[in-house]
């Protein structure tokens, strides 16, 4: 009983602690009695866990705020240099990795060539490689590697740090952060798959700033959706929530590589380009089509070519149908639409606008946002360092919490 006491204490001295932390690292600068007003702390508690801070290095103290009363109070600000992160995307054919600061904000970054079909090995091989290179060049000593992000195409289950399946890049069952935990034993390293990670982003930099329940959806090599309720990612049961693309749209429609015929992917993603561009090409004896890659459809397109016009007027249309299926399923305040198809909206987005607005709730006048983000490419490396970061900065309830789920 004494050492469940005792341990309860050290839990609450913990949580308390994190409390402190993250309300700091939110709202720098800030003033003790501000934090106060955010969580009801004794003085003497705060101070202590103020100068335990303050000598771990995760704050410091600067300057000082005159207030009203004429009394001088100083500041408190989150270092965000006390340690760096790495935020890393595994593509088909490249590898990108950046080093951030604790806030995500890029260091330097690198895109390292891979083949098509390369094994887990090799590419753990050149993350290792990649980091020490960059961490060199910074002046960073890897022993303020404090966390790695990873973020990979497919199922990932995110408990125990494995990419259950990627088609995209022929894997399963691939222990990632097990791997990588060989070299890099003291850093918490985490995997999520590609969209729950740029959402991650989204809440920090992006729509999350003022929304609390919103959907990101990217578009381009396939369909990817990520869902936030109440500013926290739904991961489902084992983190699989947001397979999207995998929903029926045709029934007994163009088989998918998932194994079931009809899947939205296969209509509303680069994949519809091939499998509709195939059926018309005799058709359009004039194409210029050379392959059917969304870059390349997308530039015939406005270049004027017919049968690459009568494939996006296609997925334009299929793509509506999808975002309707969203908005009637989750009511959500808001639809960011990302991913590499975005850079070729001009193409597409009217009309999916048009056609995601006749919903079910248009009807009773609630309408839905559909925007484009405005995050950058980068947000994809930002959202892979904020995986880590996040959890490092996780309270420890929530921890516990988690691990009986
Ligand atoms: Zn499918």
């Amino acid at each position: 009983m004494k050492v469940l006491r005792n341990g309860s204490k050290e839990l609450i001295k913990e949580i308390n602690r994190f409390k402190v932390l993250n309300i700091i690292r939110q709202q720098y600068p800030i003033s003790r009695s501000e934090i106060t007003k955010h969580y009801k702390l004794g003085t003497s508690t705060l101070s202590y866990i103020i100068e335990d801070l303050k000598e771990l290095g995760w704050i410091n103290e600067v300057g000082e705020q005159s207030s009203t009363g004429g009394r001088r109070a100083k500041l408190l600000e989150f270092n965000q240099d006390f340690g760096f992160s790495v935020g890393i995307k595994i593509e088909e054919r490249q590898i990108l990795i950046a080093l951030t600061s604790m806030e995500a904000n890029l260091l330097s970054r690198a895109s390292i060539p891979i083949e098509k079909g390369v094994t887990p090995e090799h590419v753990v091989k050149v993350i290792e490689e990649e980091i020490m290179k960059l961490a060199k060049a910074q002046r960073k000593n890897l022993s303020d590697l404090l966390g790695i992000g990873v973020l990979s195409s497919g199922l990932v289950n995110r408990h125990n740090g494995t990419i259950i399946r990627s088609s995209m890049l022929g894997w399963r069952d691939v222990p990632i952060t097990e791997m990588l935990k060989i070299q890099f034993p003291d850093t918490q390293i985490f995997v999520d798959n590609n969209i729950n990670g740029y959402t991650l982003a989204e809440l920090t930099k992006g729509e999350g700033k003022e929304n609390n329940n919103f959907l990101v959806v990217s578009v381009g090599a396939g369909i990817g959706l990520s869902v936030v309720i109440d500013r926290k990612i739904y991961y489902g049961s084992i983190g699989g929530a947001g397979e999207y693309g995998h929903t029926t749209l045709v029934i007994d429609g163009y088989p998918c590589h998932c194994g079931q015929r009809g899947c939205l992917e296969m209509y509303a993603s680069e994949f519809y380009f091939e499998n509709r561009g195939q059926e018309l090409i005799n058709q359009y004896p004039d194409t210029a089509i050379e392959n059917f890659s969304f870059t390349e459809v997308a530039t015939r397109a406005r270049e004027g070519d017919k049968l690459a016009q009568t494939l996006f007027e296609g997925l334009s249309k299929y793509l509506g149908h999808g975002i309707r299926n969203l908005i009637n399923t989750f009511n959500p305040d808001k639809i960011v639409m990302a991913g590499e198809g975005m850079e070729y909206s001009d193409l597409f987005m009217e009309k999916v606008q048009n056609m995601s607005h006749n919903n079910f709730f248009s009807k009773v006048d609630i309408a839905t946002d559909l925007v484009e983000s405005t995050l950058k490419d980068e947000a994809w490396l930002e959202g892979a360092s904020l995986l880590a970061i996040n959890h490092i900065f996780q309270e420890p309830i929530y921890e516990k919490a988690k691990a009986k789920s």
